[in-house]
Parts: structure tokens; C-alpha cells; sequence
């Protein structure tokens, strides 16, 4: 039988610098957990043929804390992030994100860099990601760049990311203050979000929304107005500054509905005393 993935040109890399020379060489297309990859190809959605299969590269793997923040592999699996007692005392919200993240095989398979690079707006760790500041690490043959999370998708399904890098690594600062997640699917688990929010509540409260636009979003002016202390206005702003459409697991009406709802349930829960 013929099936998408007969058709593969695959080639293995066991470093870095190897995997980097071929993207560069041969225009390859990298496969991490091949959790996307396989649903694309399996769809048609995906058009490139060529691959290279960075999977084994275990120096991308690593989950280690700085002086200042937390280093995360971009091989990194929702399973390892889970066990990681660095990731859980100082990112906890990702955690949580992760273990609602598809079911254990997902887990031990799918990567924090191919939930980035994939660039959904429903990706579930996007939010963590961007309320925590966080930043991408790229790499190409020819170096290495610093990206903010924030900054990296600049469109549906587009990122600032060149053909021949790789995401090599997620670096978190520290984050202060309290952590929440909530994601809204169809079941608790094994769904895809149809809102997905992260928030921090620190001497500047961050907040950041999935599925409600074409990329994650960090509401600004809600943000200034959650500050400011004034949830009302916080609301009236989140409103005006999401974009969310009618699809196949949800309205736009809902997704609006339920990111206030959700944006003043962030507020109550994390209230002090
Ligand atoms: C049954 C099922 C359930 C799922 N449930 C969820 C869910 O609940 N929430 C959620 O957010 N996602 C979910 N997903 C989607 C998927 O598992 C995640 O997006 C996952 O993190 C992708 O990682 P991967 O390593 O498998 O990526 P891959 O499939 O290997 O790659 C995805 C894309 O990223 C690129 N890529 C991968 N790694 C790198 C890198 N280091 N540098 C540059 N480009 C790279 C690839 O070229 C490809 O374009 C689900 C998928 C399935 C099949």
C-alpha cells in the first residue's frame, strides 16, 4: 500500500551542525516529534518532499536552569517538560498546558519547538510562551538570533524564521508572580483549544490568547488596563482587541464571549489573599 509517508525523502541528522548543513545544502524540511508533519502529510497539506529528521539530536533535548532563566530544548517533549522539576517549580502554567496537550503518546513524542514552528494559533504552549516574555532561539550556518516569542509570528501560520534555521532552544526569565492556564476545547483533554489563555500576575500583569486570532495575542491595552486595576475596562479592551472567527470548533461569538469571561476568571483567581 502507498501512503504519504512512502513518498518521504528522509535524511537523519545526529547533530546540529549537520542537520543546519543540510537545510542549508539541500533545502530540507526538519521533522522533530513528526506530530503535525504526519497530519499535513497525511492531508496533503504539506508540499515539501525532502526532510530532515532532527529527532535524535540530543544536545536539543536539554532542560537546564540559568542565573536568570530557564533554557528549554527545542527537542524538549510535553513529557519531558512535565517531569522537569525545574520547568514545574518555575513555570508551572506550562506544565499544566502540557499535560492538556493531546494524550500521553503526543506527550512523549511531540516537541516545544515543533508546537512553535508550527505556528497554529491554537498551539497550546504559545500563550505560556508569550506571557512569560520568552524568546526563540534560531540558528542557522551562520549563527544565532534571538527572537521574542511575541515577535516571531507575523501572520496565519507565518513566522519570521528562515528556511535554513532551526529553533534551537526557548529561553524563559524568571517569571514573578502567579501563574494561570486555562484552555477551552471540546473535552478536557485530547482537544483542540478553541481558547487557549496564559496570564502571569506579577508587578505587571501579562496575559496572552490562542485561537482567538491569526497568532497568539498579547492584549496591550487590556494589560495596561488590568495595571491600572480596572477590570471593566480590561474587558472592554480584550473585546476590542481580539479577532476571533467562526471555524469548525467554534463562533467568534463564543471565542469573544468565553476570552472575557475567561480574562475576569484570571483576574478573580489570582487576587491576592
Ligand atoms: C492526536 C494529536 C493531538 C494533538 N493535540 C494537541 C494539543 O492538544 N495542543 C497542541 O498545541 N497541539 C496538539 N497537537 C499538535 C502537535 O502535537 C504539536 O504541535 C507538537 O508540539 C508538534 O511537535 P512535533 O515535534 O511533533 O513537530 P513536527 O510535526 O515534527 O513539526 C511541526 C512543524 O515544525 C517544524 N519544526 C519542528 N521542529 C523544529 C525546529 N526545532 N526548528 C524549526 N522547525 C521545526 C517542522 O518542519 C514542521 O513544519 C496534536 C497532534 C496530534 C496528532
Amino acid at each position: 500500500m502507498r501512503t504519504a509517508i512512502s513518498e518521504m525523502d528522509l535524511k537523519r541528522a545526529s547533530s546540529t551542525d549537520e542537520a543546519l548543513r543540510l537545510l542549508r545544502d539541500e533545502q530540507r524540511t526538519p521533522i522533530a516529534g513528526a506530530t503535525d508533519v504526519y497530519v499535513a502529510l497525511n492531508f496533503g497539506t504539506l508540499v515539501p518532499r525532502r526532510f530532515v529528521d532532527i529527532w535524535g539530536i540530543d544536545e536539543l533535548r536539554d532542560i537546564s536552569a540559568r542565573i536568570d532563566r530557564l533554557i528549554i530544548g527545542a527537542l524538549a517533549t510535553y513529557t519531558d517538560v512535565i517531569r522537569s522539576p525545574e520547568v514545574r517549580r518555575r513555570l508551572p502554567m506550562l506544565v499544566e498546558a502540557a499535560r492538556l496537550i493531546g494524550g500521553p503518546q503526543i506527550q512523549n513524542r511531540a516537541t516545544i519547538g515543533g508546537n512553535i514552528a508550527n505556528a497554529s494559533p491554537a498551539g497550546d504552549s504559545l500563550p505560556v510562551l508569550a506571557a512569560a516574555d520568552a524568546v526563540v532561539v534560531l540558528r542557522n550556518v551562520d549563527g544565532q538570533r534571538r527572537v521574542a516569542l511575541t515577535e516571531f509570528y507575523t501572520g496565519y501560520r507565518a513566522t519570521v524564521m528562515r528556511s535554513d534555521e532551526l529553533i534551537i532552544a526557548i529561553e524563559v526569565p524568571w517569571v514573578e508572580g502567579k501563574q494561570w492556564f486555562r484552555k477551552v476545547g471540546t473535552r478536557a483533554a485530547q482537544a483542540i483549544s478553541k481558547i487557549v489563555v496564559a496570564g502571569v500576575r506579577g508587578p505587571s500583569p501579562r496575559i496572552a490568547f490562542g485561537s482567538v486570532a491569526p497568532t497568539v495575542v498579547r492584549p496591550r491595552e487590556t494589560e495596561a488596563a488590568l495595571a491600572a486595576g480596572d477590570i471593566d475596562a480590561a474587558a472592554a479592551a480584550l473585546a476590542r482587541e481580539i479577532a476571533p472567527i467562526d471555524d469548525l470548533r467554534s463562533t467568534a461569538d463564543y471565542r469573544r464571549r468565553v476570552s472575557v469571561n475567561l480574562l475576569r476568571r484570571f483576574w478573580s483567581d489570582t487576587a491576592s489573599g
